[in-house]
């Protein structure tokens, strides 16, 4: 079993949210996706947000990263307000501080694995070397391989990859094992516990899968736009242990 986090380091919020509301409009019709939303996200800390379909986790993980704004309410990312923030401003955001996973691996087909992470390498200030990010995810013999020649598994590790290489502080992943098997899944999990832990990348995992919650150091549960509770995990499951 593993240790919890560090006091000190959870006294840290990196990511502030107050009152975050958030309501589609579509013609006639509004749909609220999430409604008065306080979170705050700690550094180096691994979360779970967990819910049934439709309770507005993408839109939550979105608004984090930067790939939406809220419609009310107050977000800060360390220091800086986010709250009205542009478009460039939110770029530069993403570019800087964000890596996304999301449950389809949008890797370029006609691009090695290790050339798919490369891409981003490329354009990072302070990126890792794309070999040293593969290693990372445990695919330093596959990484002249292309997309094609890896497992959904494998695939979604090269994303992780591609995700982590430009050391971004927070890793915010929507349904990442929402395409992969029991087995390959677990896989994938274990990849995004060991970055947490060695790269102290603050983390933040959506799913739908209950069993997956044991591995958070918080579990932040979601219905219906609301967070209706908040869970410390005193002792967190090992990702390898996981049933489901
Ligand atoms: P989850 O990720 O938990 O499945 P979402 O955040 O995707 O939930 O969606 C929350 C609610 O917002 C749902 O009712 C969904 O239909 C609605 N919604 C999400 N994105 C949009 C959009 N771009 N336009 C209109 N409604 C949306
Ligand atoms: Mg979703």
């Amino acid at each position: 079993m593993s240790a919890p986090m560090p006091a000190a380091a959870m006294l840290t919020p990196v990511f502030s949210l107050r009152g975050v509301g958030k309501t589609y409009t579509m013609g006639e019709i509004e749909v609220p996706a999430l409604r008065d939303v306080d979170l705050d996200l700690y550094a180096g800390e691994f979360v779970v947000l967990l819910g049934a379909s439709g309770s507005g986790k993408s839109t939550l993980l979105n608004i984090l990263g930067g790939l939406d704004t809220p419609t009310s309410g107050s977000l800060h990312y360390l220091d800086e307000d986010l709250t009205h923030a542009g478009d460039a401003t939110l770029t530069a955001f993403r570019r800087e501080h964000v890596g996304f996973v999301f449950q389809f691996y949008n890797l370029i087909p006609s691009l090695t694995a290790l050339e798919n992470v490369q891409l981003v390498t490329e354009i990072s200030p302070d990126p890792m070397d794309a070999a040293e990010a593969l290693r990372l995810v445990g695919l330093e013999e596959r990484m002249h391989h292309f997309p094609a020649q890896l497992s959904g598994g494998e695939q979604q590790r090269v994303a992780i990859a591609r995700a982590i290489a430009k050391q971004p502080d927070m890793l915010l992943c929507d349904e990442p094992t929402g395409a992969l098997d029991f087995r390959t899944g677990k896989l994938v999990l274990e990849v995004l516990d060991r970055i947490n832990r060695e790269l102290g990348t603050t983390t933040a995992v959506i799913t739908h899968n209950a069993a997956i919650a044991g591995m958070a150091h918080r579990v932040i549960h979601i219905s219906s736009g609301r967070i209706t509770r908040i869970e410390t995990n005193e002792q967190r499951v090992p990702p390898g242990e996981i049933q489901w």
